[in-house]
Order: C-alpha cells, then sequence, then structure tokens
C-alpha cells in the first residue's frame, strides 16, 4: 500500500471530497494522509476550498423544485382542459342557439307564474324560469285582452343569463289590460289576471271615449 504515489491519491483526494470514493479509496487516502504532509496540505487546502464555495443547491432541494414543477404542470394541464371545454360548451350552444334563434317554447307549467302583488293601478306576477328568455305577446284592441307567451334559446338560459341577469317580474297596468292570459305552444290558455267587471266596464268606457 505504501508504494502509491503521491498522483494518485491526490486524484483520489478529489473524488472523496466530492464524496464519489469507494470506501477502499477513502480508507487508502485516510492512511496516506496520516504519513505524507503535502498530501494532508493538498486535503485541507482543497476542504477549505469547498467550504468557502458558495453553496449549490442540494440534490433534495433539485428534486423537491422539480416536483413542484411537476405539480405545476399537472394542474397548468387541467386549467387547460376544462378551459377548452368551457370553450367547446359555449360554442355548442352558441352554435345551437345561432341555428335555432327562436327558441323552445316555455309552457305555462314551465314558467309558473305567479302574482305577487295586485293594487288598484296594476297587478306584479313572477316566473320561475331559470336563466333568460324572450317573450311575445299580442294585444286585442277591441277586447283590452293581452296574451303572451315566452321562449329560451341555450344561449339564454345558460350563457347570457351569467352576464345580463333579467329582471322576472312583470306589471300589468289595469288601465291598459283587461285581461291577460298566457297562451301553450298547443293554444290552450291559462288566465294570468283578469279585471273585475266593474275594472273592465271602466276599461271599456276609457276605450270607447279614446275612440269617440
Ligand atoms: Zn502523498
Amino acid at each position: 500500500m505504501k508504494d502509491i504515489s503521491c498522483e494518485i491519491i491526490r486524484d483520489l483526494i478529489l473524488l472523496c471530497v466530492d464524496h464519489m470514493a469507494s470506501q477502499e479509496s477513502e480508507s487508502l487516502v485516510k492512511d496516506h494522509l496520516k504519513t505524507c504532509e503535502g498530501c494532508r496540505n493538498y486535503y485541507d487546502a482543497l476542504k477549505t476550498e469547498l467550504e468557502t464555495m458558495p453553496t449549490l443547491p442540494s440534490r433534495e432541494q433539485d428534486a423537491r423544485e422539480l416536483k413542484q414543477f411537476k405539480h405545476f404542470l399537472s394542474v397548468k394541464k387541467w386549467q387547460t382542459v376544462l378551459a377548452a371545454m368551457a370553450g367547446l360548451l359555449l360554442l355548442l350552444v352558441g352554435t345551437i342557439t345561432y341555428m335555432n334563434p327562436k327558441g323552445r317554447y316555455i309552457d305555462y307549467d314551465e314558467a309558473r307564474l305567479s302574482v305577487i302583488t295586485e293594487d288598484q293601478d296594476m297587478v306584479l306576477f313572477t316566473d320561475s324560469i331559470k336563466g333568460n328568455y324572450r317573450w311575445a305577446y299580442d294585444f286585442d284592441v277591441n277586447t283590452g285582452e293581452y296574451s303572451l307567451h315566452y321562449t329560451q334559446t341555450l344561449w339564454d338560459r345558460y350563457v347570457d343569463y351569467h352576464f345580463h341577469p333579467l329582471d322576472h317580474n312583470h306589471t300589468i297596468l289595469k288601465k291598459d289590460t283587461v285581461k291577460e292570459v298566457y297562451v301553450d305552444e298547443d293554444g290552450s290558455q291559462t288566465t294570468i289576471w283578469e279585471a273585475t267587471k266593474e275594472e273592465k266596464g271602466r276599461w271599456q268606457t276609457s276605450e270607447k271615449d279614446g275612440l269617440g
């Protein structure tokens, strides 16, 4: 063992300070250092140099950062997938709405209209429709009867609602209307509100005055 040259030992020292040497090499170096001052100085100098060097990130830290980065990537991936799916859904709803601008007919049972308040001038009623909708109406000047129904596109129901929520309250002005009915797709009618005989008489008188 004694005949290993200092040159070889110094190569091994390099491996030792890097913790890359085998145990056998390390004990060889240790033995040599006990007897060789030159190599001991070399070893000490190298050690000092290493200790004063700015510390590099450890492997553990590398591993941790890699893990965090992978996590970040997977979160990003899911966000991208979800955003793409939302975009597709929006596009689909938009396309169907575009191809069917009139939308779906809403029947009375689905609209679930109910009167909230009524005073001598007006009636306030509301509906239970999810999302926005449009209304179509017809007014008969001779009878004072107002008939209406609602329609809804997918866009109204699922998209537009989030940006421009509709006020679901509707007002009937008694001076303008005698009866308000909801018309289903099959033509059947449901009265939402109807004036009393006295009120009807008043409307007819004022209407006659207006015409005369
Ligand atoms: Zn030596």
